[in-house]
């Protein structure tokens, strides 16, 4: 209710101040799009906004959003002949099966140029939303709670604003509306598919909202920004016994659980965590059936967050973590064995990209604070664009008035809709900068 409360009293702040805000936020922009303007595309974003959060959708489900998409770009000029300046992609090959509510739209200018390309991500989260907000999910047990819906919308009205101001600019923007970030697919579909290359895309860019930064301030560093993250499952055999007699057994309980704390500390003691940051989470262990069995078998999931692939051979981390299993499954008599599932590797800012444009965005748009950012052991499908494409990952501040402060992935997640305003400035800024017809940003790899 607090929540509520806070955001009808945003609500009373709109009017003058709101107006003399878009005024200040037009200062910002070679575009040169007016107050009116500013305020009509705000508006739109923030109804569309609201329609997006209402009706979540999890990763490879996101059927009405792909459709609201697809109506917004179609409203706005993008058509689905792909003979246009302004065309609406509609993948039917193997790429449209894998991800049926992909949508990528292209503003070609028609002039030569940098081809660029933004991507918002549309999925959202298995989670009941509890935030008393007017126009809070509708959708049991499902929620944006990762704020996918401010990407989406603000990504919709950056199409719109830059169909409108075409003749300013040259090369071409790629508008990419991404299923599935959330769960396994999505990027890296996009990426091994070839689309990207096709469109001649030279360089990528996505933002992601932060709490507790405040409205105005995006976050970034140049280099690993985000960890990758990989998956292991650790079988363990033995022999079950009476609880009564664990001597007649394997223990593999007790084994288990050493393997577990063993694995937990291995970063910092076998490994830098200065020079490599790196974290072993055990997610998962599932072993017998009640009290009076000591079970034969255990199964051990988790995770490895770190900055450096796991089969680098100079780090050697399977390797650490199959001697560590076998030095405490051993003494127990059980045999092992271990799969590993490679996931999403790191994501690296571009650092030639970063050097060029962020002083750039700094000098054109005063509004917007660009801060360094934190690394994070959080990992993000956007990982695969940096990992063949000049890229850059933007936090964006959602933090003002008391919302935006409770964390991505919580049921009481909020943002200041004013965020939503900051991002489409910083999509507009960076198209001026690399595709101003006056001053090209020249090669941007
Ligand atoms: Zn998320
Ligand atoms: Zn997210």
């Amino acid at each position: 209710m607090k929540q509520f409360i806070q955001l009808k009293k945003v609500g009373f702040m709109s009017g003058l101040l709101q107006k003399i805000a878009f005024c200040l936020l037009c200062l910002c922009s070679f575009l040169k799009l007016n107050a009116q303007d500013f305020s009509a595309i705000s508006a739109e974003m923030k109804d569309i906004y609201h329609q997006l959060h209402q009706y979540p959708e999890i990763g490879h489900e996101e059927f009405r959003t792909s459709e609201l998409i697809r109506k917004t770009l179609e409203r706005i000029g993008y058509t689905s002949d792909s003979g246009t300046c302004s065309a609406m992609i509609l993948e039917t090959g193997e790429l449209g099966k894998k991800l049926p509510t992909l949508v990528i739209a292209v503003l070609d200018t028609q002039r030569p140029g940098p081809v660029i390309c933004f991507r918002a991500d549309i999925d959202a989260l298995k989670l009941q939303e509890n935030t008393q907000l007017p126009f809070a999910s509708q959708c049991p047990g499902r929620m944006h709670a990762c704020g996918h819906d401010a990407h989406t919308s603000i990504l919709l009205a950056t199409a719109k604003v830059l169909k409108e101001k075409q003749d300013e600019l040259c090369g071409k923007v790629v508008f990419l509306f991404q299923p599935a970030e959330e769960v396994a697919g999505g990027a890296d579909d996009i990426v091994n598919d070839g689309i990207l290359d096709r469109l001649r895309v030279n360089a990528v860019f996505a933002l992601h909202v932060a709490h507790a930064i405040p409205v105005g301030t995006v976050q970034l560093l140049s280099g690993p920004i985000l960890s990758g993250s990989n998956s292991f499952t650790i079988r363990l055999i033995g022999r079950s016994s009476h609880p009564a007699f664990p001597e007649q057994g394997n223990d593999i309980i007790l084994a288990g659980a050493e393997i577990a704390l063993e694995l937990a500390k291995l970063p910092a003691r076998q490994i830098s965590i200065v020079q490599c940051p790196t974290i072993i989470s055990i997610t998962s262990f599932q072993a017998g059936t009640g009290t009076s069995i000591m079970p034969g078998e255990a199964v051990l999931r988790g995770t490895i967050r770190s900055f450096f692939s796991i089969d680098d051979p100079s780090y050697n981390i399977q390797g650490l973590v199959e001697k560590h299993i076998q030095a405490r499954a051993a003494p127990f008599g059980l045999t092992w064995e271990i799969q590993w599932k490679k996931g999403t590797p790191p994501t690296i800012n571009h650092p030639h990209l970063y050097q060029k444009l962020v002083p750039r965005i700094q000098q054109a748009c005063s509004l917007l604070q660009i801060q360094p950012g934190k690394k994070s052991m959080a990992s993000e499908d956007f990982a695969y664009y940096a990992q063949k494409y000049p890229c850059l990952y933007f936090s964006l501040g959602i933090a003002k008035d008391g919302l935006g402060e409770q964390p991505l992935h919580s049921s009481q997640f909020v943002i200041h809709e004013r965020a939503l305003d900051m991002g489409l400035q910083l999509w507009i800024t960076i198209t001026e900068i690399i595709l101003n017809t006056q001053n090209p940003f020249g090669q941007l790899d």
